[in-house]
């Protein structure tokens, strides 16, 4: 760890004195929704070219300030995270694997010509929110605080070149279900006229344009009653969702996952696969056309799909559906019984077997 003895941020906390209400809050974390709801504090650090790292603070939730020339705002050079705390049943609070999210940030950072926070600064950064907001972690099944670190460019410049100032930020937001229906199968949309991601460009970045250029295929799928949309890649490759991974189980309890440079390495994919294994299933990443999708699925040899990622944890997928298609997917147990296991383990009812629960 090229971090390691790298000594901590001196964070400086600013209090919100508006802060919400302990029966305010209560209200909010009864019904937390996704995404609507935020905490009374976040993160903020700056890092410039020369200064590096500096003016760490914890202050109160609020809009930010920027020039209307700041580069993010034109070119996009933005990536971001989404790691998520829970609470235990003792009342302490711990997050998931947070390195992994960290060198994950580290990766996209890189592809974006963005600065590299040290892994062991971006830990930090959600203790430090936690220590503050803590009371914003909810206590009832399947709820989280759903934390979200980004940085972007900040520097006002119109020149298309790395910015020289960029902000780092870490906001919190309360998490209940994400897809409305419980953890039911979803349908999913067969993207034909874009794709999310090419060969050499940022697919494998969690970087905003990305998302921004899921948004209209998306939209395609709520016209075609589908809750997502699956990508291809230009040889038919399936790749993802727009915001999760995918998966298949095999009838000889083979489970593969797409294997790609252009999708998000996602830290539950990566988590619920070392599960699998754990119960002796061979994983395979490798290409999976969607043709062998289809006909794995229409001859019994594929038993079982499923899409994975920190919101939505681990879905079933119900339905695939195409501009002249629907193909219904078979109904397995994996999917359910993999999501119980990591969700055990991410709540403290389960052994932490594998060391991925860090205390905040
Ligand atoms: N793919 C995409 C495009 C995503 O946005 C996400 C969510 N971060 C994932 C996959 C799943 O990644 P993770 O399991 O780390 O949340």
């Amino acid at each position: 760890d090229p971090d390691a003895g790298l000594a901590p941020l001196q964070f400086q906390v600013m209090r919100n004195l508006q802060a919400k209400s302990a029966a305010e809050r209560d209200a909010i974390l009864a019904n937390p929704g996704f995404g609507t709801h935020f905490t009374d504090h976040m993160v903020d650090v700056c890092w410039s070219v020369g200064g590096g790292w500096h003016r760490p603070q914890v202050k109160p939730y609020g809009p930010l300030s920027l020039d209307p020339a700041a580069a993010v705002l034109h070119y996009a050079q933005e990536v971001f995270e989404g790691i998520k705390a829970y609470r235990h049943a003792d009342g302490s609070i711990h997050t998931f694997r947070p390195d992994q999210n960290g060198r994950r940030l580290q990766r996209s950072a890189r592809r974006l010509a963005l600065p590299e926070l040290p892994v062991s600064y971006f830990i930090q950064s959600l203790e430090e929110l936690i220590a503050v907001d803590g009371a914003w972690v909810p206590s009832g099944e399947n709820q989280s605080l759903y934390l979200r670190p980004f940085m972007f460019a900040k520097e006002a410049f119109l020149g298309v070149r790395p910015a020289n100032k960029v902000g780092y930020y870490v906001i919190a937001s309360p998490a209940g279900a994400y897809f409305k229906g419980g953890v039911t199968p979803v349908s999913i949309w067969l993207s034909e006229d874009y794709s999310r991601a090419g060969k050499g460009g940022t697919g494998a970045a969690k970087t905003g344009g990305n998302y921004a250029s899921s948004l209209l295929p998306q939209s395609e799928a709520y016209e075609n009653e589908c809750d997502q949309v699956v990508f291809l890649d230009p040889d038919g490759n399936v790749e993802e969702l727009g915001g999760m991974n995918i998966v298949f189980v095999f009838k000889d309890g083979t489970v593969v996952t797409p294997q790609s440079d252009s999708i998000l390495e996602g830290v539950t994919r990566d988590s619920i696969l070392q599960l699998a294994m754990d119960r002796g299933h061979r994983v395979e990443g490798r290409n999976i056309s969607l043709r062998e999708w289809r006909e794995g699925v229409a001859s019994g040899d594929i038993v079982e799909v499923f899409a994975c990622g920190t919101a939505a944890v681990v879905t079933p997928i119900g339905v695939l559906k195409g501009r002249d298609f629907v193909d219904q997917q078979p109904v397995g147990s994996l999917a359910l019984e993999l999501r119980q296991e990591l969700t055990d383990i991410q709540y403290g009812h389960a052994e932490d077997r594998h060391g991925w629960m860090h205390r905040l």
